[in-house]
């Protein structure tokens, strides 16, 4: 039996390197973009040797210890720790909302528990029980002003609608901390590769039992495949069966890339802009994954991408799944309809119809591989 994954990406890359080591299987990866990684490629700056990470910032971080043990093989992680600040009416705040933040918002020191209270003051003056909308319910969560501040604008520049008009549900919890805790993430492991995103791929893929095949698309091939071919597919699964149910919506990014004349932008990977008129959602400045890599760090230029959020429309790349009741029921539609096929694996961030972490995706190729791949070759 032949095996054909279509998407270099995690989660088809880590279904081909399990594959090739692990059952000796003959794998044939083909991605229809000219590069391998997916949506966590990254490449060199040519002038300034930063590396830039593509599809936008990737930060591994994960509390899976078999993810973590199985990505390290393809490269060590710098520790870089996330942390995120956003603009807000000319001044500059920690994200998500600290002690620090409610400090500088407020224009007074508080103590953990007087925080606490006073945002439950705060909470309490709108008398919201059961908040109709995502408006109401970030003010339930956080209260009035720090909602108008930090969450409304950003929330109607991402989603292009008022956030009165969007459903509650697409938050369920803005955490506010009582402490000056500023990292990002909770994980114990964290950082970005050493060696960059792209060689974490080149690693994976370099086994002689994989064959890859760049630009090239599973509509180019399909019609060429064997019956018995197994097809690991990690795209979308309303193109695969020709939108035949209809088409499932997503959110998509537009990247605007800039070499600036300066060593250093921001001070900062990630800068957010919460106010509605500045038409970007954020800033990324690249060198600041690697802080351990000196010549790019001491360049007097620097890479910057701003990023715009907008509707995704067929032929655009799919970024975020938009998981209302409709398209998870239009999902579960072409789920069943690849149930049918016994030789159809559907995968990935976009067969799975889910946003998912670099490291939920590893964990979830492993998984399928362990039971729903490793089986057929009789391990
Ligand atoms: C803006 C953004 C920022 C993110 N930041 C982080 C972060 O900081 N930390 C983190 O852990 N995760 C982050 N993620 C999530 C991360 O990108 C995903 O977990 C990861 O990309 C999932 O890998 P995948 O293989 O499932 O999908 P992808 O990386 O999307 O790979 C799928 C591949 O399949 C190919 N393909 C699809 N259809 C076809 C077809 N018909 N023919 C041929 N090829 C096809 C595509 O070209 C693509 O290369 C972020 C995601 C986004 C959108």
């Amino acid at each position: 039996m032949h095996t054909i994954i279509v998407g270099a990406g995690f989660w088809g890359a880590v279904i081909a390197e399990r594959m090739a080591s692990v059952l000796d299987a003959e794998v044939t990866v083909i991605d229809e973009r000219p590069h391998i990684g997916g949506n966590c490629h990254s490449s060199l700056d040519e002038e300034t040797g930063i590396e830039c990470h593509r599809y936008g910032s990737h930060i591994f971080h994960t509390s899976n210890e078999e993810v973590w043990n199985y990505i390290n093989r393809f490269s060590a992680f710098n520790g870089y720790q996330h942390k995120v600040f956003t603009m807000c009416r000319g001044k500059v705040y920690t994200m998500p909302i600290n002690l620090s933040t409610i400090e500088n918002f407020y224009g007074r020191h508080m103590t953990p528990s007087e925080a606490e209270a006073f945002l439950q003051g705060e909470i309490a003056r709108d008398h919201i029980d059961n908040p109709a909308n995502l408006e109401e319910k970030a003010i339930s969560l956080i209260g009035r002003p720090l909602y108008e501040a930090f969450i409304q604008g950003y929330t109607q520049k991402q989603w292009e609608h008022d956030p009165k008009l969007l459903p509650a549900y697409i938050i369920t919890r803005l955490p506010f901390r009582t402490s000056y805790n500023a990292n990002y993430f909770a994980d114990p492991w964290q950082g970005v590769p050493v060696d960059g995103y792209f060689k974490i791929f080149e690693r994976m893929l370099d086994n002689p039992r994989i064959t890859l095949r760049l630009e090239t698309s599973f509509e180019s091939v399909r019609d060429s495949l064997s019956a018995d071919t197994l097809v690991i597919y990690t795209g979308l699964p309303d193109r695969l069966f020709d939108y035949r149910f209809g088409e499932l919506e997503w959110r998509s990014l537009r990247c605007e890339w800039e070499v600036v004349p300066v060593r250093d932008w921001q001070g900062t990977a990630v800068m957010n802009y919460a106010d509605k008129d500045v038409p970007y959602t954020r800033i990324h400045e690249f060198k600041h994954y690697h802080p351990e890599r000196t010549r790019p760090m001491l360049s007097p230029r620097s890479v910057i991408c701003r990023e715009y959020s907008r509707t995704w429309h067929r032929g655009d790349e799919a970024y975020y799944p938009v998981n209302d009741e409709r398209n998870n029921a239009l999902y579960a539609k072409y789920q069943a309809e690849a149930a049918k096929n016994p030789n159809l694996i559907l995968g990935g961030r976009l067969g799975a119809y889910r946003y998912w972490d670099m490291d939920k995706a590893i964990a979830d190729a492993l998984a399928t591989f362990r039971e729903k791949i490793a089986p057929r070759f009789g391990k």
